[in-house]
């Protein structure tokens, strides 16, 4: 058993939504392809998966770097004890060989974005949807077959109005959901407050919304920010200032009285010890946000869990960053609180395929082995043409 071929392809979002600091009309991700010479149905077992949301390609690392280290690893190394199916954890080992400790955000895209394809061929060896085989794994085989989603939306967008954005947040209440997110910061104080009443109007109270600054504010506008919206008793205030800012995330902790976030632009456990050591966030309140492609992958995701539990965090604290398929299996698989949705934005990325439905803020789970792309007809159409002639 032994990896053949790896693949990868960068691909446009295409989008004209803006956050706080910056528009995505030149946005693109990487798509990877990890194909075995596992034949099933005279086809080769092909892993897929795509490095999530707001970050750049990352196809020189995988192309010139990652990727050869796999493909040039003795087999054996990259299989589990039995020889009966690849190992992830192995497979990062190899890619992270003359490499150093430190400079992780360097690495920790690309390596995270093949550990991920590497659980969809592991799953599909299986025969079993990823949440199952991440169960077993690492949650005494415990899984939710629904889980908690919310909508992150929002988005700031050229000519928008108010009705816009009401219609909007209307249009993921009708779909099923009960929890939405929007964007702060990319307007003047006054203004933002303004969208977020006409959506608490919407949403029905501070609870069922949460607000995202993607790491936009200085010192003055975080205090700023915090002190007016403290009143509407908001699910979370996400990202207000530089993720690596721990003293003003541990003086805003002090300040602000209800939930924040941090965490997507993390790059694994390291990052979150330090972070959770010296910023103050607070057991049973804080919320964090560590996205598995972006960090290394699922088996640092658990590490990072493990990290969260000695500082008081439970899996109760943990909302992976990236409405996909991908942070769904691990929020179904390892029990955490809930999954980001993305309806209608980073194009086809976003959303969860025709195998998941939505009602009451909770979304199925994907029966395919895998993670499920192939039902996901509008990414598919991008994912196979990777392995065409495979
Ligand atoms: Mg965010």
């Amino acid at each position: 058993m032994r990896i053949v071929d790896i693949r990868e392809h960068a691909v446009p979002i295409h989008s004209k939504q803006r956050n706080s600091r910056f528009d995505f009309s030149l946005m693109d991700t990487s798509v990877v392809a990890v194909v075995s010479d596992v034949i099933r149905d005279g086809r080769p077992l092909v892993g897929y998966a795509f490095n999530s949301f707001g970050r750049y390609n990352c196809s020189a690392m995988v192309r010139e770097r990652f990727g050869p280290k796999l493909l040039g690893a003795p087999p054996e190394l990259l299989l589990d004890e039995a020889g009966t199916n690849f190992d992830p954890a192995r497979a990062v080992e190899c890619m992270l060989q003359r490499e150093r400790n430190g400079a992780h955000a360097e690495r920790c895209i690309p390596v995270g974005t093949l550990e991920v394809a590497l659980w969809d061929l592991v799953a599909k060896i299986e025969q079993r949807p990823l949440y199952r085989v991440l169960a077993d794994r690492f949650n005494d085989g415990r899984f939710s077959d629904r889980v908690p989603v919310y909508v992150g939306g929002g988005w700031y967008a050229p000519g928008q109005t108010a009705e816009d954005l009401r219609r909007e947040m209307q249009g993921y209440l009708d779909a099923g959901y009960r929890m939405v997110k929007t964007k702060i910061g990319g307007l003047p104080l006054a203004q933002d407050i303004e969208r977020i009443e006409t959506l608490l109007r919407v949403v029905g109270g501070g609870p069922s919304l949460a607000v995202d600054a993607n790491c936009g504010f200085d010192r003055e506008r975080a205090f700023a920010y915090a002190k007016a919206l403290a009143p509407y008793g908001l699910r979370w205030l996400e990202e207000p200032c530089d993720p690596m800012d721990y003293e003003l995330y541990r003086e805003l902790a002090q300040a602000y009285p209800h939930p924040l976030a941090n965490g997507e632009n993390f790059s694994g456990a390291r990052e979150l010890d330090n972070f959770l050591r010296y910023g103050g966030f607070r057991p049973g309140q804080d919320v964090i946000q560590v996205d598995p492609p972006l960090a290394y992958g699922i088996g640092e995701y658990v590490r990072c869990l493990e990290v969260s539990r000695r500082f008081g965090f439970g899996p109760e604290a943990m909302y992976p960053h990236g409405g996909n398929l991908m942070s769904l299996h691990v929020v179904a698989g390892l029990g955490l609180a809930a999954c980001e949705a993305y309806t209608g934005v980073f194009g086809v990325f976003g959303g969860f395929g025709d195998e998941v439905s939505i009602g009451e803020g909770m979304a199925t789970l994907p029966q395919s082995p895998g993670i499920g792309f192939e039902r996901q007809p509008a990414l598919w159409a991008i994912l196979s043409q990777l392995t065409e002639g495979a």
